[in-house]
């Protein structure tokens, strides 16, 4: 009867399994035993999923773009594709400022709270600091460089040169399209046979998912609450105001803004869409990473709602790279609400400078756990805060990392759907 249950099912009861087993670990103290035989598990499930991250990417992208009848076609899906991001990205952001604003819950911290959260996490913080250094101080056209790879394998072995890999195989797209047909017939034939292997692959992968999600589980409740739940749940209150001001931030995008973008552009029902990448939500909010979930957002948005593979291939591997939402969102409540601790009170000129920051430094920001937190200090040097404000954050990073990275996956989804709308292309 196991067997038969949908997939969802399956990988929801393995995150309950898991949360459920993971506090058992931490009440009995077996720690040890969850790290060494659970643990693995999850790991070899991530393993899994990026490992199949980049070839998907390079096949399904190529088959693509090859399958376009022209370049031209092509510049105008990615036009609308990124400009759709950018207004999507600017009305989470704006939805940030406003909440935090009106729930001001930087003026709720105590002062003693305050010092305690800056002494504990100040030794991770320089760690994080020199990360972001080396990215303030390139040129602004840093990201511009960073597209072109010099080498095509190196570009491939790293799993945050996403953006490069999809450069080359825009760039090999375009040239099967140029060169006549006769001449390369056999190419296209090999890439969209190696498509619909790696696809089989993802297919087997996300067998193994409810045991990957159920290990994830128990290894993020013993690495991030370790050994005392009651202190876990003692700092989660004190910066509770502010966790909830992101949380209703990003509730207010799933469950306001995108099932009205995807009335007015795509005619979809949002439960239809909503139960088609349940899936994918599950997987992004355990793993943190929407690089990680790209094979399964891009199985069910195929499968379950119908947007031709030409052009998930596109827009889903760019939209793990520049569209988040979640992040662009969180790191708007988060500036304000460091701003609001450390006393500093923000012009109208410094807001919309947040605005533009959150927003590209959300574009800059990999679909990798802790990502967003990394970028932050973009914005935070972008209206002079101190950078020190993101100790007080960083404690409850993870849980809110994981529902961001569930709406940043959301994001991309609904903008898939849109486009092949659009391209009239949807369900056919
Ligand atoms: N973890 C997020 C993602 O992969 C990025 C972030 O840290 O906000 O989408």
């Amino acid at each position: 009867m196991l067997r038969k249950l949908p997939l969802y099912v399956k990988i929801l009861i393995g995150m309950f399994l898991g949360l459920a087993f993971g506090i058992l670990v931490i009440t009995f103290g077996i720690q040890h035993f969850a790290t060494d035989y659970i643990k693995p598990f999850g790991t070899i499930f991530l393993n899994l999923l990026k490992l199949i991250a980049m070839p998907l990417i390079f096949a399904s992208l190529v088959s693509g773009v090859s399958g376009l009848s022209d370049v031209s076609r092509l510049s105008k899906l990615g036009i609308k594709t990124i400009s759709f991001y950018i207004v999507t990205t600017i009305i989470a952001v704006t939805i940030g400022l406003v909440l935090v604003s009106v729930v001001r819950p930087g003026s709720y911290v105590s002062e003693a709270k305050r010092v305690e959260l800056l002494e504990k996490y100040s030794f991770d913080l320089a760690k994080r600091q020199q990360a972001a250094e080396g990215i303030t101080q390139q040129s602004p056209l840093q990201f511009l460089v960073d597209i072109v790879p010099e080498n095509i394998v190196n570009a491939a072995s790293n799993n945050t040169s996403m953006l490069q890999v999809i450069f080359f195989a825009l760039l090999f797209g375009v040239a099967l399209i140029l060169v006549p047909h006769s001449k390369v017939a056999i190419v296209k034939d090999f890439v969209a046979g190696l498509n619909e292997v790696i696809l089989k692959i993802v297919d087997i992968v996300m067998l193994f998912a409810p045991f990957g999600v159920f290990a994830l589980m128990v290894t993020l409740l013993v690495d991030f609450v370790g050994t005392d739940l009651g202190s876990s749940v003692q700092l989660f209150t004190s910066l509770g105001l502010y966790a909830l001001t992101v949380i209703l931030g990003l509730l207010l995008i799933i469950t306001l803004v995108y099932p009205t973008f995807l009335k007015l552009y795509a005619k979809v029902n949002f439960k239809k869409f909503f139960r088609a990448i349940f899936p994918a939500q599950l997987v992004a909010f355990s793993t943190s990473s929407s690089a990680a979930t790209l094979p399964v957002t891009m199985e069910q948005v195929e499968k379950e709602l119908n947007v031709p593979n030409e052009i998930s291939s596109f827009v889903l591997p760019v939209g793990v790279t520049i569209n988040m939402d979640g992040t662009s969102l969180y790191q708007a409540v988060a500036t304000v609400f460091i701003a609001e601790v450390f006393g500093v009170e923000l012009t109208l000129v410094q807001l919309l400078t947040i605005l533009i920051t959150a927003t590209l430094a959300s574009i800059g920001s990999a679909g990798v756990p802790g990502a967003g937190i990394v970028m932050l200090i973009i914005v935070l040097n972008s209206v002079g805060l101190p950078v020190e404000g993101l100790a007080l954050i960083l404690a409850i990073d993870r849980p809110l990392d994981m529902l961001r990275t569930t709406l940043n996956v959301t994001g991309d989804a609904m903008i898939a759907t849109i486009i092949a709308k659009s391209e009239g292309k949807l369900g056919e």
